[in-house]
This record gives structure tokens, C-alpha cells and sequence, in this order.
């Protein structure tokens, strides 16, 4: 597609009819999860109706379609993000599962008292409580890199960190509370200088940028289905091979072993030595359906659109006085999160609620984020390839409205 058929998307996500209120609805919660097309939908109920069986295990007919859909999604994954070897990318339940099994497995290996592990002050919980659990376990320390008024890393904190004891850099591409979109080729290679590898949180990144794992050269980098169009209970963690072997698995049970004995169980191979039990097969093969879907409209116009529809809002938002941004960081994405006239996020999104307006509003699993900033959360408004400048204009003379209620 050469020319961005904003109405032909939209027709594809049949939820997006929905009236509340007798509003049409505006969904601006993609961060928090998105919503999903036609095709998506419909390959769960090809799934139940033609190849329902588990998969890896049976030599039947439709063990074997579901098996081979299964594998059809890891490759095309590994392709989207474009891993070295499809075995590289473990299907996990999302990305808080994904940096867990890293915390663990990695953290058992690697981690030891008095070691460090490096993340930042924009950090989502499931990026910062997995290591301090890690942490407190080992008796390793977290450092955490500050951030500026803006919402930008330090980088010069940042490197004057990096040192010996540091094990592992835990950082998000894309914030999902301030938008700031992080240099993460620039944090990476810093990192290696020191031998020291990098997880990339890729939660907010993967749906609206061209993700390319080894260019970026990350040893890690997890993310979400349900966050790019795909369903709930499934998401990915990369890993880079070399890593990977070195790492004892996650969790024991059947699929991750060769053989099992009484006296000792000898490990299966990469990808499935971290995938125990029977996987969400219906949401691995239906997040296929949403990297195709993707692939039709094409990433890089989803980007152009949606950078132009972010500049759009931010400029419209920035002419109502009462308003004050949280997050301004020079690159971004994705993610506006603002204030109005100091009233409490909550009164502002139940008013844009009763206009049919979807924002999420509080602390966004940042708390220690809003804490840098002194206040208790924000009003998020966050976009995805099927918005429109219409509806961000509704949302302008929703939130002039909510200013004018909140004095
Ligand atoms: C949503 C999100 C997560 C957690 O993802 P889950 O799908 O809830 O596991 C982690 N990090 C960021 C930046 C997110 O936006």
C-alpha cells in the first residue's frame, strides 16, 4: 500500500463502532493494550474450528497443523524483528513473563553478591521488580540512570555506572508514561564497551518502529502480542544465542525436556528448553495473524502516520493553557501524558469517559516515575495506526471542557 488508507484500517477493527454514551468511541489506551482487526479475530475461530490440538507432542493430522501454525508464528517473528535464528525468539505469555524468565535464569547464572544491574528512572514495574527481587536474592545492587525535566536519560550518569560489577542493563525503548523514545543503539554499545549485555523492554516500541535486533545489537529484547494488534496471553523474548545456552531454564515441566530420568533430566534444545507445558496456542498463532497484518500496512507507514499524528495532538493539546505535559523528551512516541488546571488525573479521564474518550489516567505502573515528577499520575493519551486527527480533536474539546469543569 503506497497511499495510508486511514478508512480501510479503520473498517478492518470492527470495535472501533462502538458508541459510549452515544459518543463514537475514540480509543487513545493503545498503550495499555490495543485493539484488534478482523483477521486476528478470525484466526481464533479458525484455530478452534479446524486444527485445535497440542502441539509438539502428537504424530496425529491436527497435532501436526497446530504444531507447524505454532512454528509458522515463531518464524515470522523472528523475521519481523530479525533475529539471527528463529530458535533465538521464545514464546512467552508477554513481556513481563519475558524479563522475568531473564531475571531468573540469567540473574542464577551471572548475578552474585555485590554485583550490579543497571535500569532507569522510566522504567515500567515489570521492569524494575523482577531485578529487585534479583537483587535482594544475590545481594546485588540496582542502580537506577536519572532522568532529566524532559524525560531523557542522562547518558552521562549513565556511563560514569558502567563499570566492572555491572551485569546487566535493563532499559525500555519506548516509555510508556513520557513517550521519550531512548537511544538504544548508542545505551547498547556503551554497554558492550564493558562486556556488560543489554535488555531492551520493546513493550511500546514494537508496534510503531522497525525493530531490527541485530542492528540494534541487544542481547535481550522482549514484548507484548496484545500490544501490537495481536491477542492477550502471549509475547516474546529474543535472546541472543550465545546467552541463551549458557542459561538454565525457567520453569520444569513437559516441552522443555530431552529425557527425563529419576536420577537426572538432560534439557531440551533452544527455543523450547525455556517453553514448559503447553504454550497459549491459539494466541501464538493469532499474534501471527497480527504481524501479517502489519506487514500489509507496512511499519514504516505506520510510523510516518502515526509521528505526524502525534506532532498533531501534541501542538493541538499545547494551546489549551490549563494544560501541562509530563514527558517532552526531543525524540518520542506514541504517548501524550498530561495535566489539567492540577486536578487529579482520575476527574479528568471519568469526563472524557462520558464523551466516549478511552485515556488511561494514573500512575501508568510508574510509580517511581511519578514520583521524579511530584505528582500522583498523569492523563495518557496514546495512539496507534488506526486514529485520526478527528478524533484527537474530540479529545482537544474534551479535555478544554474538563479544564473548564476543573477549577
Ligand atoms: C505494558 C508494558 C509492560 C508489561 O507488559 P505486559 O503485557 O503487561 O506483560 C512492560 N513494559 C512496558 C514499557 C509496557 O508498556
Amino acid at each position: 500500500m503506497t497511499h495510508y488508507d486511514i478508512h480501510s484500517i479503520r473498517a478492518d477493527f470492527p470495535i472501533l463502532k462502538t458508541k459510549v454514551n452515544g459518543y463514537p468511541l475514540v480509543y487513545l489506551d493503545n498503550g495499555a493494550t490495543t485493539q484488534k482487526p478482523q483477521s486476528v479475530i478470525n484466526a481464533i475461530t479458525d484455530y478452534y474450528t479446524q486444527i485445535n490440538s497440542n502441539v509438539h507432542r502428537g504424530v496425529h493430522h491436527l497435532s501436526q497443523l497446530a504444531t507447524d501454525a505454532y512454528e509458522v508464528t515463531r518464524r515470522k517473528l523472528s523475521e519481523f524483528i530479525n533475529a539471527a535464528q528463529d530458535y533465538e525468539v521464545i514464546l512467552t505469555n508477554g513481556t513481563t513473563h519475558s524479563i522475568n524468565l531473564v531475571a531468573h535464569c540469567y540473574g542464577k547464572q551471572f548475578v552474585k553478591e555485590g554485583d550490579e544491574i543497571i535500569i532507569s528512572a522510566m522504567e515500567h514495574h515489570s521492569n524494575i521488580v523482577p531485578w529487585q527481587m534479583l537483587c535482594e536474592e544475590q545481594g546485588a545492587k540496582l542502580r537506577v540512570v536519572p532522568i532529566n525535566d524532559e524525560g531523557e536519560l542522562d547518558m552521562g550518569a549513565y556511563q560514569a555506572m558502567l563499570n566492572e560489577r555491572v551485569k546487566l542493563v535493563s532499559i525500555t525503548y519506548v516509555s510508556n508514561t513520557l513517550g521519550t523514545l531512548n537511544p538504544i543503539k548508542e545505551i547498547t554499545k556503551l554497554a558492550h564497551d564493558h562486556g556488560i549485555p543489554v535488555l531492551v523492554d520493546g513493550a511500546q516500541a514494537i508496534q510503531h518502529l522497525h525493530v531490527d535486533v541485530q542492528a540494534l545489537d541487544v542481547d535481550f529484547f522482549a514484548f507484548s502480542g496484545h500490544k501490537m494488534y495481536g491477542p492477550t496471553g502471549v509475547g516474546v523474548l529474543y535472546g541472543k544465542e550465545k546467552w541463551l545456552d549458557q542459561m538454565p531454564p525457567y520453569q520444569g515441566g513437559g516441552d522443555m525436556i530431552k529425557e527425563v530420568r529419576f536420577e537426572k533430566t538432560i534439557y531440551n534444545e533452544l527455543p523450547f528448553k525455556f517453553e514448559a507445558g503447553t504454550p497459549n496456542i491459539e494466541a501464538g498463532i493469532c499474534l501471527g495473524a497480527a504481524v501479517d497484518y502489519i506487514k500489509t500496512i507496512g511499519l514504516s507507514q505506520i510510523a510516518l502516520y502515526e509521528t505526524e499524528l502525534l506532532k498533531y495532538a501534541t501542538k493541538a493539546l499545547s494551546e489549551i493553557d490549563q494544560i501541562r505535559f509530563i514527558g517532552t523528551a526531543k525524540e518520542k512516541s506514541s504517548v501524550i501524558s498530561f495535566l489539567v488546571n492540577g486536578a487529579h488525573p482520575y476527574d479528568v479521564g471519568v469526563i472524557l469517559d462520558k464523551l466516549g474518550i478511552a485515556v488511561r489516567t494514573g500512575h501508568h505502573c510508574t510509580q517511581p516515575l511519578m514520583e521524579r515528577f511530584g505528582i500522583p499520575g498523569t492523563v495518557r493519551a496514546s495512539i496507534a495506526m488506526y486514529n485520526t486527527k478527528e478524533e484527537i480533536d474530540l479529545l482537544v474539546s474534551a479535555v478544554k471542557r474538563a479544564a473548564s469543569m476543573l477549577l
